[in-house]
């Protein structure tokens, strides 16, 4: 039995296989196939493999997400038979004797080339439909599956981090647990695995060697320990906690369709944090009051080029949609710092999370900026919108972000294009010079929403993806806490409310901190909605007030 230990980022018990995330080879064989028939053969084969990949995709997409989510993969399994595409593989191989992956390759490319080309939105997007059905038959073809995964039975996933780009394309179904060498609580590996409720430990360092892949592993979420190979005693303890874990589970479920509501009856609204359109299904399953943040950047990096307009506003309109008229927060896109995106063609910077990132991208590009904010109000009519910006640091950040809806509406208004007049503008607070004027800020806008993530990172000049800062990076500062409550306190005299998104609402350790400050909503993974819940309705805020006010404004080093 071997014990490796990291930072457990999100709880939860789970025994399964090792298995280290592949990467997709970036170079591509190329090379002459004499048996040609025997190489289309192998083409047919790889074809087949696909379409039943992707069926069983569609089924568990089904099953989680609705008729809709199915699609997708069903309309891929029909472009793997696409009779032009067909063709030119069969004319590459059997005509030009290249081999099977440079043929699936070539053709792809050609006939993403065709789709983006032309004008309809909608088979614009066909574009990264090939691409991704080309991956997938190259990635059979050559032994590497696209996705990362390539095994029948699910696995505690292993890998150094995951990018953002990374994390959407796994099949989540085939992951029980994560463990990664790198990362931190508020990367995108975490913050995906406390999304869809599965145990993830990260910073585990070197200690997480290649050889053991394959070997079965039990990895704890709460203590943050790795175990391989069990011994009986150990693997009947952890076993035992994940059945207690998942008792408790059960003991949250009923606390499903109650109110938000501590012992002397303060409400707060408990709302949910989302990537995609098809996170909603999550939210709707843990009873989210509504959504507090739709990182809408996830959509651009689902992309190889900008979306268009229509893209983004079928993915708002679809979420708006299936939340059925509770409020949905969307964020405009925040790219930069450590979400990269190929195709904006940043340039290198020294610092990247001090430089070009979020709400300063949007404002310097307003054509990408305008694409976005017509795909919302447009999405408006759907459903409860109110559209948010990240990374503000001064006012007139806010009145040229506002400019720009301004803008957007008269134009829909002269179109004719309906839109909703109710959509509610607010702002993160996530840099600490939004939080110290956030007096003025406050008369500028509708609301705010406090990014811990980042106003932690900020505040203490701790970098949030360096995972070698451990005690130095301390969200519990009294810092970022005065300058939660000094955003709060300046959101309430204006009249508007304040939330919080960042990963510290959820923290049950401050949430009778939050309830006491007034807070009015947090947002949180859908996993820790029922959790957030039960401790709200235990806490009575007229006991610990005033000891936690107290204690927060004052001068004792101790805190
Ligand atoms: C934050 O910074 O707290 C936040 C919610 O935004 P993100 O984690 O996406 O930067
Ligand atoms: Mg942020």
């Amino acid at each position: 039995m071997i014990t490796i230990q990291g930072k457990g980022v999100s709880t939860g018990v789970a025994a399964g296989p090792l298995y280290f995330y592949q990467r997709a080879s970036a170079a591509l064989s190329r090379y002459e196939v004499e048996d040609r028939d025997g190489e289309w053969q192998r083409f047919k084969d790889a074809q087949a493999k696909a379409i039943e990949q992707l069926g069983v995709l569609a089924e568990k997409a089904r099953e989680e997400a609705g008729d809709e989510a199915a699609m997708l993969f069903e309309t891929h399994q029909m472009m793997c038979e696409d009779m032009d595409y067909e063709e030119a593989i069969e004319g590459f191989i059997k005509e030009g004797g290249m081999n099977a992956e440079a043929a699936v390759t070539d053709a792809g490319e050609i006939q993403a080339e065709a789709f983006a080309a032309m004008d309809d939105d909608y088979f614009k997007a066909r574009a990264a439909d090939v691409k991704d059905i080309s991956g997938r038959i190259v990635g059979i073809l050559s032994g590497v599956v696209q996705g990362g995964i390539d095994s029948d039975v699910p696995v505690v996933l292993a890998s150094d981090d995951l990018a953002p780009s990374e994390t959407i394309q796994l099949d989540k179904s085939k992951i029980l647990g994560f463990v990664t060498s790198g990362g931190s609580g508020s990367s995108h590996t975490a913050i995906l695995a406390r999304t869809i409720g599965i145990p993830a430990i990260i910073g585990v360092g070197d200690q997480l060697r290649e050889e053991y892949a394959g070997r079965e592993v039990i990895v704890d979420g709460g203590t943050g320990a790795v175990v391989i190979e069990a011994d009986e005693e150990t693997r009947a303890r952890l076993m035992k906690k994940r059945e207690e874990l998942l008792k408790r589970q059960e003991l949250l479920n009923q606390l499903k369709g109650q109110a938000n509501v501590s012992k002397d009856g303060q409400d707060i609204r408990v709302y949910c944090n989302i990537g995609n359109p098809e996170d909603v299904h999550a939210v709707l399953e843990n009873d989210g009051g509504g959504i507090g943040l739709f990182r809408s950047e996830f959509l651009y990096l689902n992309c190889d080029d900008y979306p268009t307009e229509e893209y983004q506003f079928e993915a708002y309109k679809k979420v708006l949609s299936d939340m059925g008229g509770k409020e949905v927060v969307i964020r405009t896109c925040d790219i930069g710092a450590d979400k990269m995106i190929e195709y904006f063609e940043l340039p290198k910077e020294e610092n990247p999370a001090l430089g070009n990132r979020a709400l300063r991208i949007c404002l310097n590009r307003p054509e990408m900026f305008h694409t976005q904010i017509r795909a919302l109000y447009r999405a408006s009519a759907y459903g409860h919108l109110s559209i948010m910006f990240p990374m503000v640091a001064s006012v007139w950040e806010v009145r040229e972000a506002k400019k720009m809806c301004e803008q957007v509406k008269a134009e829909l208004r002269a179109e004719g294009i309906p839109y909703s007049d109710e959509v509610d503008v607010g702002i993160m607070i996530e840099t600490p010079a939004a939080a110290i004027i956030s007096d003025r800020l406050a008369k500028e806008v509708d609301f705010f929403s406090i990014g811990t993530n980042d106003l932690t990172q900020y505040t203490l000049a701790c970098d949030r993806q360096n995972n070698n800062l451990g005690r130095f990076f301390d969200a519990h500062h009294p810092a970022v806490l005065r300058l939660i409550k000094m955003a709060c306190d300046n959101a309430h005299k204006e009249g508007i409310w304040c939330g919080i998104c960042g990963e510290l609402g959820a923290d049950l350790e401050l949430t009778e901190l939050f309830l006491s400050m007034g807070l009015d909503e947090l947002s949180v993974s859908p996993r820790s909605v029922l959790p957030l819940r039960q401790k709200v309705r235990e806490t009575d805020v007229r006991v610990v007030r005033e000891k936690l006010l107290g204690g927060l404004a004052s001068a004792d080093s101790r805190l």
